[in-house]
């Protein structure tokens, strides 16, 4: 029989896959030994046989009763006990956290007999009374799926009705008459009545958590982050303690250093008799957590000395949820926590200092995009600044840009181009959409751990939560300032500090980050660069990990760069090479005419004069870039897009001279000539068609002048005591005679340079692999090529038969919906089809041709997963824009690292 329900005592925290983040380390805390309310996960597996088959298995049932019969041993209390109820919460838990995605119901167990025990038990009336009207609102909301606004509404109708300012002032009789409305609205909306039966509730509730997997704001949280649609989550059943008995209790979260900026120390939020989700829905402000060692030094004492076992034991930060309930500590959780990007580098730094980690492992414990986040700018520091009033800084970075205060605004505005600065009063689930599109997120209320702050932490967003002195009004679409009286509306420029937690008025001028300045300038310029302590502590830690990381990468890094500026930028960034340096851009401007006499040449004459007047642009182009680079190497790839982007466009020609004609005006024979031109260079699939290196099979002048200028300007720095070091490389390569030819041609051209100039050359000459007969064949490309470098843009496009300028924007979404993919084949490699095509063609190639370079230049060469992949399949080096290069320096340092303990071969058999 499948054990689809597990005991805290009988998971651990490496369990994540089958019990979720939130069970498997519920377990490892249970084993601990520490205080944590006996309970129970029932399984992901659990929950994909129920998504699956649209009903859960049926052993589940079964294995559920006995896991409430191991707590309720333990509690020494039954569920549903009338005299002395046993309560529970149940909350999802996936693989991968998802704050705030999916649902969570507590008090299970209370029904109107019972809420009479509870009371007895409690000695506290009203807070029974309480209880049970949010199990009755909270089941109703998340399980039977009513409205919110009934209950609202009777609650307001009731406090109206009696004056009160809040939920505080309502008494027992209150509570327990709110009790008999919010059963009628279940009665109502559902035409049952509430369910007395705690098993009902728990099933019911179970099915509730499996079901909100599916949610919207689930996927597209799911997608953003690229976590798979299929693992489901698992359900955490806990008995229910509670914050909310007096002030002797309450709840918090806290975090083993500060997730904001790395520091050590404790940190966190305390909210005095308050239940669960209250500090993570940011309704309440919060103390901080020095207030509870005031309040209750025996629970905070404990507490920190919980924080430092936890810290030790995972060796990491861990943030932490937990509950004093009428003066005894109990933990409901903890996981390593969200950290800002350069919390991330300080803490992994320090945990080596500390002789916690090693510096492998603080290489693995950072990520590119991470180091990313680090390279935006941040407010120039003397830039006038006209403060509006400050919050508290929750995620930090600098954000400009227009006041939105809903979904809809956020997303047209963007797309419209504009920036936008999300501001709500507090934010919830339903504002991710905005969030994503927004450059900063600004609330009135909430602490640091609330929705708007993990959520901004999470995707790396520049946040400020809790500025009290803003009134926020959606509906009216205005920001009022309490204490200025100021009023701000949609649509006006505001700025905010989410390292600060200052908010300016107007557009504030950024500077560069620290971190950049380091990257591309070094350690002294970047320490200079940086202007407080933090940011310099930040700037060491990056240079430690990042050495560390070069220290260990087997992959080298080039760039793509076609100019000696980007060039330039992509070796202060660290490249060692160019790995795609396109030529088309070379034959645009002033010099398309030039292509365009060579194209309508009727003779070789004219063509060679029109080749020869490109020759010295040409030869200028590379001295450029070869010098730029001197002594690393750069892959020239030969002219790839098809001619007709060299002439102008068909229709508008077409027209242009229908009109000419029209007026009755004259037509040279030269604009005939150029319309007949464009005509025959029609083609219905310009990117299957005349491309790559059937065009230097078309017009084998034009490889003839590449290959010739190339050589030119390497024999031309040669002469001045440089070092270039060019490669040749042929684009789309199908088969091995397509390269022989080519191959010829230029061994040809190169022999004449060498004899004129009397420079002894030698240049490899490659080809792309961007097509999947490249792959299958590589074995007998090889043998003429000297290198590979793959081509996954192309090859990704050919391989799924996508349209890469138009797919992205027609179907992707359906796709995704679908989830044909998580993440667009063009971004992230597809392992699949296109990655195992590119593990054939390592394979093969290096089958006839052993130790063979191999590269790739797609845009996947600055994509971290796909840098993960090219590590295993043995590439030699990865090829990325210039801005990729550190994230592509740090990311293959960490493939080679993880890879020395998981290596996995797809082809085995090839
Ligand atoms: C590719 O196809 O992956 C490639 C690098 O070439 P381009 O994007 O220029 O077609
Ligand atoms: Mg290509």
């Amino acid at each position: 029989m499948t054990k689809y329900v597990y005991d805290f005592t009988e998971g651990d925290k490496d369990q994540k896959d089958l019990l979720g983040g939130k069970g498997a380390n519920l377990a490892e805390m249970t084993n601990l030994g520490l205080p944590v309310p006996p309970g129970f996960t029932i399984t992901t597996e659990a929950c994909r046989v129920y998504l699956n088959e649209g009903a859960a298995p049926e052993e589940l049932d079964v294995q559920v009763t006995g896991a409430i019969r191991e707590v309720e041993a333990k509690m020494g209390k039954h569920l549903g006990d009338p005299a002395d109820p046993l309560l529970m919460s149940v909350r999802s838990g996936a693989k991968f956290s998802m704050p705030g995605m999916m649902e969570t119901v507590l008090n299970i167990g209370l029904n109107d007999e019972s809420v009479l025990g509870l009371a007895e038990q409690s000695g506290d009336e009203r807070f029974a009374w309480d209880s049970y009207r949010r199990l009755v609102q909270m089941f109703g909301k998340t399980v039977l799926h009513i409205e919110g606004e009934p209950f609202a509404d009777a609650l307001h109708a009731l406090q109206d009705e009696k004056g009160y300012a809040g939920d505080p002032d309502m008494t027992t009789e209150d509570l327990q008459r709110l009790v008999v409305e919010f059963k009628a609205i279940v009665k109502e909306a559902t035409g049952h009545d509430f369910p007395q039966n705690p098993r009902e509730q728990l099933d019911l509730a179970i099915k509730a958590v499996f079901n909100s997997w599916n949610t919207e704001r689930a996927r597209i949280y799911r997608r953003r982050e690229h976590i798979p649609n299929d693992i489901g989550t698992a359900v955490n059943v806990q008995t229910m303690v509670f914050g909310n008995m007096g002030a002797g209790s309450g709840t918090g979260v806290c975090f083993t250093r500060d997730p904001s900026t790395g520091h050590s120390g404790v940190y966190g939020d305390y909210l005095e008799n308050a239940q669960g989700e209250d500090v993570v829905a940011g309704i309440r402000n919060t103390l901080p957590l020095s207030a509870l060692g005031e309040l209750d030094k025996k629970s905070y004492d404990e507490l920190l000395a919980i924080m430092d076992r936890l810290e030790i034991h995972y060796r990491d930060l861990c943030d932490i949820e937990f509950t004093v309930e009428r003066g005894k500590l109990w933990m409901l959780q903890t996981r390593v926590g969200k950290r800002t990007p350069a919390a991330a580098f300080r803490v992994a730094d320090q945990l080596v200092d500390e002789r916690l980690i090693t510096r492998d492992e603080a290489v693995t414990r950072v990520t590119g995009d991470q180091l990313t986040s680090l390279l935006f700018p941040q407010f120039d520091k003397d830039a006038k600044k006209v403060t509006i009033t400050r919050g508290m800084p929750a995620s930090p970075g600098a954000a400009v840009g227009e006041i939105v205060m809903d979904n809809a605004t956020a997303v047209a505005r963007t797309q419209a181009g504009a920036k936008v600065v999300l501001v709500r009063r507090e934010t919830n689930p339903e504002d991710l959409q905005g969030m994503v599109v927004s450059e900063g997120i600004l609330t009135a209320r909430g602490g640091k751990t609330s929705h708007a702050a993990v959520v901004a932490r999470g995707m790396g967003r520049c946040c400020v939560v809790g500025a009290d002195d803003l009134v926020v009004d959606d509906v009216a679409g205005t920001m009022k300032v309490k204490s200025t009286g100021k009023e701000f509306k949609v649509g006006d420029i505001i700025a905010i500090d989410g390292t600060t937690g200052e908010i300016f008025e107007g557009d504030v001028p950024v500077t560069d980050s620290p971190v950049t300045t380091y990257l591309a300038e070094g350690l002294e310029a970047g320490l200079a660069a940086a202007h407080t302590d933090d940011d310099r502590d930040l700037v060491g830690a990056v240079d430690r990990i990042m050495s560390h990381a070069d220290e260990k990468r087997r992959m080298l890094v080039r760039a793509n760069a076609d100019s000696p500026e980007d060039a330039a930028r992509a070796r202060a960034f660290g490249a060692q090479g160019i790995g795609l340096c396109r030529t088309e851009h070379m034959f645009l401007g002033s010099r398309r005419k030039l292509i365009e006499k060579m194209i309508l040449a009727h003779d070789e004459a004219t063509q060679a004069e029109a080749l020869a007047e490109l020759l010295p642009y040409q030869r200028e182009d590379f001295i450029g870039i070869f010098d730029a680079m001197d002594g690393l190497p750069v892959t020239v790839r030969l002219i790839d897009p098809p001619l007709h982007e060299f002439l102008p466009d068909l229709t508008d020609l077409s027209v242009k001279l229908a009109v000419k004609e029209a007026k009755g005006e004259e037509i040279t024979d030269d604009e005939r000539e150029l319309l007949a031109a464009v005509k025959s260079h029609h083609e219905q699939n310009p990117m299957l068609g005349l491309r790559g290196v059937r065009l230097g099979l078309k017009i084998p002048g034009l490889i003839r002048l590449q290959v010739r200028a190339i050589a030119e300007a390497a024999a031309h720095l040669m002469k001045e005591g440089k070092d270039p070091k060019p490669e040749i490389m042929v684009p789309l390569i199908g088969g091995v005679r397509e390269l022989q030819i080519v191959r010829d041609m230029a061994l040809e051209v190169i022999a004449e340079v060498s004899k004129e100039t009397g420079v002894e050359l030698e240049l490899p000459i490659g080809n792309m692999i961007e097509l999947p007969r490249a792959a299958v064949s590589a074995d007998t490309i090889a043998t003429e090529s000297d290198f590979f470098s793959f081509g996954t843009n192309d090859l990704t496009q050919t391989t799924w038969g996508f349209s890469r300028d138009d797919v992205e924007g027609t179907f992707f979404n359906e796709y995704f919906d679908y989830g044909v993919f998580g993440v667009s084949p063009f971004e992230s490699v597809d392992l699949g089809g296109v990655g195992a095509l590119v593990d054939m063609g390592v394979q093969r190639g290096r089958h006839s041709k052993p130790n063979m370079k191999m590269g790739v230049c797609g845009e996947h060469g600055g994509d971290p997963s796909s840098i993960h992949f090219f590590e295993k399949v043995g590439l030699n080096y990865v090829s990325c824009s210039p801005f990729r290069v550190p994230v592509a320096r740090l990311e293959s340092g960490r493939a080679a690292i993880e890879n020395e303990t998981t290596y996995v071969r797809h082809f085995n058999d090839l």
